[in-house]
């Protein structure tokens, strides 16, 4: 379980800075050794650069330290609790049964990551009125749960299922889906958790953006387009579901690819420029951001991946 994995938050002030590690995805993907692999992408990272590319470079260059926040922190736990309720007998997958899975679940975290009690002001070893006031908002999240879908009549196929497939150009596409349900007729539904809200009309092509990109790649994976992808929001209890084609994954596909172009681009000219916008409210590296007058540090010894490649726009369809 890693936190990692989950989007940024809002951040208070005080939250300590942690070390980066390697991804999940980093962890047990195929490697990229510029030859037969000559780039990684995965949604979070393709979305940072959409949003920012200096964010980008800050995170997946620079590897530079972030803040634990709580509310990624509470979508780190809730989504253990969803993957492990589904290890109970149907019948027992109750709102009771995941309220008592929560804590159990906190507390591994907090012991391969001790670090993340520091995000408490008050907190003394992962306890205090603080935590407990956290650990009441995720159980509001996991009771939400509930009022969407029923897990007694749920057998998921797939949970935490970490997938990747390498494109023609030897891009490798990657990331961790949260479940996947198969139909008897091997229809295939993708699913995935947010612990936040749903978006406005501005965001929800980006978190659509996301299950595109997972839709393409079990495509590419199992030879058949995912039937639906679902996405489930706990925050304020809504979902949003949405129907792919080929032609959608395709224009995703295009997307992708354009993304990684610019971001090549970027690479070799060292131009990754600050996109400031609502985002920066959530991002760990104001200080050193030039938009908000900081100087970013000097970029390390990365080499570029490859050759310079033809630009394309990120205008193309999606
Ligand atoms: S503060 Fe805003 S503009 Fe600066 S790196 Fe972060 S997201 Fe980008």
């Amino acid at each position: 379980m890693s936190v990692e994995q989950r989007a940024p938050a809002p951040l208070p002030a005080t939250t300590p800075s942690r070390p980066t590690a390697p991804s999940p995805a980093e962890r047990v993907s195929t490697p990229v050794d510029g030859v037969d692999v000559l780039g990684a992408l995965s949604p979070s990272r393709a979305g940072d650069f959409m949003t920012c590319p200096l964010l980008y470079r800050f995170r997946t260059i620079d590897k530079l330290p972030e803040r634990f926040s709580p509310d990624a922190v509470r979508g780190t736990v809730v989504h253990k609790v969803l993957e492990d309720l589904f290890d109970l007998p149907a019948a027992e997958r109750t709102p009771e049964q995941a309220r008592g899975m929560l804590v159990p679940a906190w507390e591994r975290l907090l012991a391969d990551e001790p670090d993340i009690a520091e995000m408490f002001t008050s907190a003394e070893e992962g306890t205090g009125p603080e935590v407990a006031s956290w650990l009441t908002s995720c159980r509001t999240v996991l009771d939400r749960y509930f009022t969407l879908e029923d897990p007694t009549r749920l057998e998921p196929a797939e949970r935490e299922l970490y997938v990747e497939t390498l494109l023609d150009s030897k891009l490798l596409l990657r990331g961790f889906v949260d479940r996947i349900d198969i139909a008897p007729d091997g229809a295939i539904r993708v699913v995935d958790y947010k612990t936040g809200r749903s978006p406005g009309e501005f965001f929800e092509g980006k978190a659509l953006f996301q299950m595109k990109f997972y839709a393409l790649v079990i495509w590419r994976l199992r030879g058949r387009i995912p039937a639906m992808l679902q996405l489930v929001y706990l925050g304020n209890g809504e979902m949003l579901r949405y129907v792919p084609d080929e032609a959608d994954l395709l224009a995703t596909e295009r997307k992708v690819e354009a993304i990684w172009r610019a971001i090549r681009q970027a690479e070799e000219s060292g131009d990754w420029r600050p996109n400031p916008g609502r985002l920066c409210d959530w991002c760990s590296h104001q200080a050193i951001c030039p938009a908000y007058g900081g100087t970013p540090p000097p970029l390390p010894g990365s080499q570029p991946l490859s050759q310079a490649l033809p630009p394309l726009s990120l205008s193309e369809p999606q």
